[in-house]
């Protein structure tokens, strides 16, 4: 089937993509089928829009991309916002990047890996009283936010959450994000080749869970003063510094990990399948910080029903149908590491064209209509 034919202005936009860091607008970058301007600002946006947008398109939907200027939850409202006043018939937004996931907590829970990705199926706001005069602590605040959202959005989600539809997204994801990998099949290989390695797999024994109470701190003297590290402080350089260099214990690691020795096992067969992102649907924690504590990210996972911790998705939420697909690249604690931001961010990225083909079939089918939430 031939593709929808370019578009004849910003109306004819109806899906948006928000990424907060270039990091993860560069993953999607590399998943766009076709840019609608290569030739400068197409489309032009409405008087006191601020966003800077990337037109094309991706499967069967045109695209607008917006890269916010900043983190947080208040950039990422504003930038919303701003995109319904340029794109009018956007219905609906994927926040797209990386967060923060929550290892399980329980023996029967799903057992999460560094590069898998979580699909919003709901976002609670949490917030600790540092920034706002209140402590925002809804009582049912996963109904809640769920009954806000445009219910077309949760068909789609209902059926992502079945077991067909959990196997599509799942296949789909990993299809491209080996294109994405792929220096030879994209339309984008040759000059591009090089920045791609960077989305390579890390391997599984980058993938580090430390134990809930091993806190990252120097393990290993810096110089020859103390520098004030200790079981219940880090000080600032550590808190700056990778867990190789300051001494973080492997010996602390959190074993057994079942799905992590299965994809080891993969690796050591050279199966290409030990990358394959397992995709979750369930609630993210949105926050105006970083989550970095082990024994918070447990408490709030366990009070809240949560699967990760990130930083926009409840700023557009509110604005907009929104759904949040992000790669987990690190545990929410105050370990250190940044070798899956890139591959996390692809895996997401990955994900979004997933959801967007599904989307697709499911429109075609009629059984599907994107609404704009009343
Ligand atoms: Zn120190
Ligand atoms: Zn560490």
């Amino acid at each position: 089937m031939a593709a929808d034919p370019r578009p004849n202005g910003r109306e004819d936009f109806e899906i948006a993509i928000i990424c907060a860091l270039s990091l993860e607008a560069s993953a999607v970058n590399y998943l766009f089928d076709e840019f609608w301007d290569l030739g400068g600002d197409t489309f032009q946006k409405a008087p006191r829009d601020e966003n800077h947008y990337t037109t094309g398109r991706i499967g069967k939907f045109n695209v607008v991309l917006v890269q916010l200027p900043g983190m947080g939850k208040a950039n990422a409202a504003t930038a919303a916002t701003f995109l319904l006043s340029s794109y009018i018939n956007v219905r609906l937004a994927l926040v797209v990047g990386i967060c923060g996931g929550v290892p399980a907590l329980g023996k029967d829970d799903d057992e999460m890996l560094l590069g898998d990705v979580v699909i919003s199926n709901a976002v609670v706001q949490y917030d600790f009283g540092r920034h706002y005069s209140h402590r925002f602590l809804p009582k049912n605040s996963i109904e809640d936010r769920l009954n806000k959202a445009n219910k077309d959005v949760c068909a789609l989600l209902r059926y992502l959450s079945t077991d067909h539809g959990g196997d599509q997204i799942q296949e789909k994801t990993a299809r491209f994000l080996r294109e994405l990998q792929s220096a030879h099949t994209s339309r984008l290989a040759g000059r591009w080749a090089k920045q791609r390695a960077k989305y390579q797999f890390p391997g599984t024994a980058q993938d580090r869970l430390f134990k809930t109470d091993y806190r990252h701190r120097h393990y290993s003297e810096p110089g020859d003063e103390p520098c004030g590290c200790n079981d219940q402080f880090a000080c600032r350089q550590a808190v700056t510094s990778f867990c190789e260099d300051v001494g973080c214990d492997e010996a602390c690691l959190v074993t057994p990990r079942d799905r992590l020795e299965f994809r080891r096992e993969q690796e050591r067969k050279d199966s290409a399948e030990a990358q394959d992102p397992c995709v979750y649907i369930g609630a993210f924690a949105s926050g105006d910080s970083v989550m970095k504590s082990a024994d918070e990210r447990d408490r709030v996972a366990k009070e809240q029903k949560v699967i990760a911790f990130e930083m926009e998705g409840a700023g557009v939420w509110d604005v907009m149908p929104c759904i949040i697909i992000k790669g987990i690249c690190d545990y929410s604690d105050s370990h250190k590491s940044k070798k899956w931001q890139n591959f996390a961010a692809a895996a997401a990225a990955a994900a979004t064209k997933a959801l967007l083909e599904i989307l697709a079939k499911i429109k075609r089918n009629k059984e599907f209509q994107l609404d704009r939430r009343a």
